[in-house]
């Protein structure tokens, strides 16, 4: 044990020098007084068969513990249990963080016991305040919980305050509870940071952040997941409205268009929900379900729910996959090919491979709707697989038929969820080798997602799949959350941008001005560009006057048949010649 203000003197028995009395003291007299020194709350015990007697104490120790005050609750019925303990268990010391109950602010508190003496029967009790340091804890982790910007909580946060509340109502409530995860997304955010900047985007998510937050009831728990992403988690128990208008109430928060520093934007946001049972499931599964719904809402522009509880769509669900599984295994999936236009000189440029469904009881049945379900099920992987290989072999086919190297690429959709679980340089190598054709005749398509969870790995695959010497293009682009500067160190050749702003750019100055920030954004980095969704000659012209490299779009033409794809290819070829 260390003495605080004891010294030894020459020879050995130990002495304390007292400055204010100027004496010099047997150790054995004073032996306790230099608790007084302590600079934190101190007394000494002794323990015989009379049990526990307080010896010594300092000032500090009195004010808090026994003083009149007393403000942590201990007394000595306390000590006498935590030392009767070492005793007993012939321990040396003791340590435990303690809290005070709450009397007038609950403290917390560090508590050592350390035994000490000839006879190993006294026992220095300290006590150290940690209360302002488990404050500045709490205070840290509040803000690894939180997003900096609307204070809302983040992802982490969001998902550690649903399981609390789901676990609360799990406890008081009977079986067949729900809740829904509710999210939000604003569409085209990226593009309003290019093109107004950051911290415009900034007072963008602030200005909707408040908007929702003023929609949001008592209970409801409201997050912010991700760049341009909220959510909302609701106990459906105790709300007096079903999903939908839910959705509807916070949709209406962002009716309004948005003043930002003199601009007047219009927030276009999707919006989609996953209801979860409280008596089983992890919520952190309904959120993905969410996201799932979001990407459907994205595209189809309106509310989409994903109720996983539901018997209905999941029995949909999961006749749908294994009908796919069975679709895969009997190659009844087949490969459209949709012509890629060089804007300059009206040739054909290449084609984007789109799968295509023919079941055979329910129809057609659009990607929209079973990529999801091969991104959920696994089946993402065969999938991507099979149509990288039968994209290299149709180039391999076509070329034959030529008798000689054709000037077309064809681009294949690589789901981000592929990138994840596959191996896809191997896939891609494997499709090129396989069909004997160089990685230059084809590109890959990938969307933002793919490099949202893991940035360095997503760079490191891409660097790969460039090594192979295929092209990269970023899909729909203009739709996420990129951040320019990082796309700059991503090896990309091609930015696509997303159809939803060439689809009416010519009546719209927005999506017009948007377009234009994309164009010269890509020429500054190096990209090509190709404008999906070209349906008019005038978007064409338009476009073509901006400097938009490649034109797609029902305008030019449909996705084809690999028959008549060719025979486009072919007769795009004649005519140029002739
Ligand atoms: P995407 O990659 O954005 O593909 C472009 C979509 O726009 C295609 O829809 C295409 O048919 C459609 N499109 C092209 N021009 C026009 C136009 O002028 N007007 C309109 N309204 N639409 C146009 P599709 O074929 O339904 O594919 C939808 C999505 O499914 C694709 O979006 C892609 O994300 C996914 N997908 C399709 N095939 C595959 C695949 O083999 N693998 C993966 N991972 N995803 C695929
Ligand atoms: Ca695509
Ligand atoms: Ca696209």
């Amino acid at each position: 044990m260390k003495m605080w203000g004891a010294q030894t003197f020459a020879g050995s028995i130990p002495v304390r020098y007292d400055a204010r009395n100027d004496v010099v003291m047997p150790l054995a007299q004073v032996q306790y007084s230099w608790i007084s020194s302590l600079p934190i709350a101190a007394a000494v015990f002794s323990h015989d068969h009379d049990g526990i007697t307080q010896i010594a104490s300092n000032q500090q120790f009195d004010m808090i513990v026994t003083g009149e005050q007393r403000e942590v609750g201990l007394d000595m019925a306390d000590f006498a249990r935590r030392i009767d303990a070492i005793v007993a268990e012939n321990r040396q010391s003791h340590f435990e963080c303690w809290q005070s109950p709450d009397r007038v602010a609950r403290r917390e508190l560090e508590i050592n016991i350390a035994r000490f003496g000839e006879k190993q029967d006294k026992f220095l009790f300290s006590l150290v305040d940690r209360t302002a340091e488990a404050a500045s804890r709490t205070n840290l982790r509040r803000e690894m919980l939180s997003d900096s910007l609307t204070g809302f909580f983040n992802r982490s946060g969001f998902e550690e305050e649903v399981e609390k509340s789901i676990a609360a109502s799990k406890a008081v409530k009977s079986s067949g509870a729900q809740y829904a995860i509710i999210l939000i997304d604003l569409a085209r955010f990226s593009l309003v940071n290019e093109s107004v900047g950051a911290l415009a985007g900034d007072e963008l998510i602030i200005t909707v952040a408040r908007r929702l937050y003023s929609r949001v009831r008592r209970n409801e728990i409201l997050g912010r997941l991700g760049g341009n992403e909220f959510a909302l988690f609701v106990d459906l128990n105790n709300a007096d409205e079903g999903v939908q208008a839910i959705a509807q109430r916070l949709g209406a928060a962002l009716a309004e268009p948005c003043q930002l520093s003199g601009l007047e934007i219009q927030v276009e946001s999707a919006i989609a929900a996953a209801v979860g049972d409280v008596a089983s499931g992890d919520p952190t599964d309904i959120i993905r379900f969410a996201q799932i719904a979001l990407k459907r809402a994205k595209v189809s522009k309106r509310f989409e729910l994903y109720s996983a509880g539901g018997v209905d769509t999941s029995r949909h669900r999961f006749s749908l996959e294994t009908d796919l599984r069975r679709a895969l295994q009997n190659d009844e999936l087949e490969l459209h090919y949709q012509p890629l236009m060089d804007m300059k000189t009206g040739q054909i440029n290449g084609f984007e491979a789109l799968a295509r469904w023919q079941h055979p009881k329910l129809g057609f049945i659009s990607p929209i709707d079973f990529i999801p379900v091969a991104e959920e099920s696994g089946l993402i992987v065969p999938l991507g697989r099979w149509a990288l290989e039968q994209a290299a072999r149709t180039i391999s086919d076509w070329d034959s038929r030529a008798a000689g190297e054709l000037p077309f690429k064809i681009s294949v959709n690589m789901s981000a969820v592929q990138l994840l679980r596959d191996d896809v340089v191997d896939a891609v190598s494997g499709a090129l080798k396989g069909a004997g054709i160089c990685g230059s005749r084809m590109t890959i398509e990938l969307t933002e997602s793919a490099f949202v969870s893991d940035p360095d790995g997503a760079k490191r695959i891409l660097t790969a799949l460039k090594s192979l010497n295929t092209n990269l293009a970023m899909d729909d682009f203009g739709t996420g959350y990129s951040n320019l500067a990082y796309l700059q160190q991503l090896p990309i050749d091609v930015l696509k941008i997303d159809r939803s702003f060439i689809d009416g750019m010519l009546e719209n100055r927005d999506k017009r001005a948007i377009v234009r920030t994309v164009l010269s954004l890509a020429r500054a980095l190096g990209m090509q560009t190709t404008a999906e969704g070209i349906e008019t000659e005038a978007t064409s012209d338009a476009l073509k006057k901006l400097g938009c490299s490649v034109g797609q779009g029902y305008y030019y033409a449909k996705p084809l048949t690999a028959e008549a794809a060719y025979a486009f290819l072919a007769e795009s070829r004649a005519s140029a010649t002739s």
